[in-house]
């Protein structure tokens, strides 16, 4: 099927924020056969080529003289299924969540903490997305890409994606990899993880004993909801910086002026502190300037009232950071992509 390339399109429905910039292109493709088409024409009109799934983790902070390109690819397929693991395939433009919930629906359990993260297939590798103590790669089982560079077909192992903590290869290498379709092991028998946040607390609450993962993904939805702005009512991207991994020596120093220091020790020696403890602690909760804000509830979380340009908000992201490092010492990384 031909491309149906528009010209000067607004983004606002594209992405969370609800930020207002025009691309000069804008595309859907559905197949890799469009993903080519798209990147030819790219080519051929010498135009940046940006590939967005939901807009869930970007900040955009002017037009875009590109071609906009949103993966709008579908299908769900079980590759292969020995009685207790399945390993699922599904399209890069598949909506996360009810992704999820079909593999739920299919009676296979590995996905369900990852509920209700917005956006799609395509774009959970990049982050390596995660939640409630699981991250896309323990249940990861590959991915198949189109290397720009050499126009290769490329599968990835879980070695090969160089997954860390909202990191990726795809992340280091930006601009170079299309994920097309991720592939899933997911299982018949449940290893549920219960001990992250509140989760076993709300299960309890529930009167569930023997949770289901259809359970752990129901309360998981229903904190989420509690704590998490919805992006359709106020605009958001989620966490907007990344928890910080310190020395001990840094941790140890900021403990001794704040005994109530959010700090998970790491394998390697190191600390992560809370992103959110810091920000909240510094008084930045509640913030607001204009229509660019702190959410009143979540401090990790940077809202758009209504008409906040991303270069508000990446004004006062950077403000935040600066007061961070002039109070704590420590260094803030930003989550979202910037365009
Ligand atoms: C309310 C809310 C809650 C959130 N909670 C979480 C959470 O709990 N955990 C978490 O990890 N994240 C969370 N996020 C962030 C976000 O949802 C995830 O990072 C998600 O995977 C982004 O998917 P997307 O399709 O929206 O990507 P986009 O925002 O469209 O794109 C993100 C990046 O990936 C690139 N990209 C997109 N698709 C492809 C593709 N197919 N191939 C190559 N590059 C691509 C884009 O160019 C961009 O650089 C949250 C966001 C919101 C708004």
């Amino acid at each position: 099927m031909s491309l149906h390339i528009r010209e000067q399109v607004s983004l606002k429905p594209f992405n969370t924020f609800g930020i207002d910039v025009q691309a000069r292109w804008f595309v859907e493709v559905e197949s890799d056969e469009q993903v080519r088409q798209a990147l030819a024409w790219a080519h051929e009109h010498q135009v940046a080529l940006l590939p967005i799934g939901g807009g869930s983790n970007l900040l955009l902070t002017g037009d875009l003289d590109a071609l906009v390109m949103r993966m709008a690819s579908h299908g769900v397929q079980v590759l292969s299924d020995d009685g207790l693991q399945v390993v699922v395939e599904a399209q890069a433009g598949e909506p996360w969540h009810p992704f999820v919930q079909q593999t739920l629906a299919m009676g296979l359990a590995g996905l369900e903490n990852l509920s209700l993260i917005p956006g799609t297939v395509g774009a959970a590798p990049m982050q390596n997305i995660g939640a409630y103590g699981v991250e896309i790669k323990d249940v990861f089982a590959g991915l198949t890409a189109l290397d720009r560079q050499s126009g290769e077909l490329c599968d990835f192992n879980l070695a090969q994606c160089g997954f860390g903590y909202r990191d990726s290869l795809f992340k280091r290498e930006p601009g170079r990899w299309l994920i097309l379709r991720v592939r899933f092991r997911l299982a018949r028998a449940v290893q549920l993880h219960l001990d992250y946040g509140p989760v076993r607390q709300r299960l309890a609450e529930q009167g569930i004993s023997e949770p289901t993962p259809s359970d752990v993904s129901a309360a998981i939805c229903s904190i989420r909801r509690e704590k998490l702005p919805d992006p359709a009512e106020l605009g958001n991207a989620g966490s907007f910086f990344k928890n910080p991994v310190v020395p001990a020596a840094l941790a140890e120093q900021i403990k001794a002026d704040h005994a109530d220091l959010v700090a998970y020790p790491q394998a390697d020696g190191q600390v992560k502190l809370a992103a959110g403890w810091l920000i909240e602690r510094a008084g930045w909760k509640g913030f607001r300037e204009g229509d660019a804000g702190v959410h009143r509830l979540q401090s990790l979380v940077l809202v758009n009232y209504g008409s906040a340009t991303g270069q508000q908000l990446q004004d006062l992201a950077t403000r935040i950071q600066a007061d961070i490092f002039a109070r704590f010492g420590v260094q803030l990384e930003m989550e979202p992509n910037l365009y």
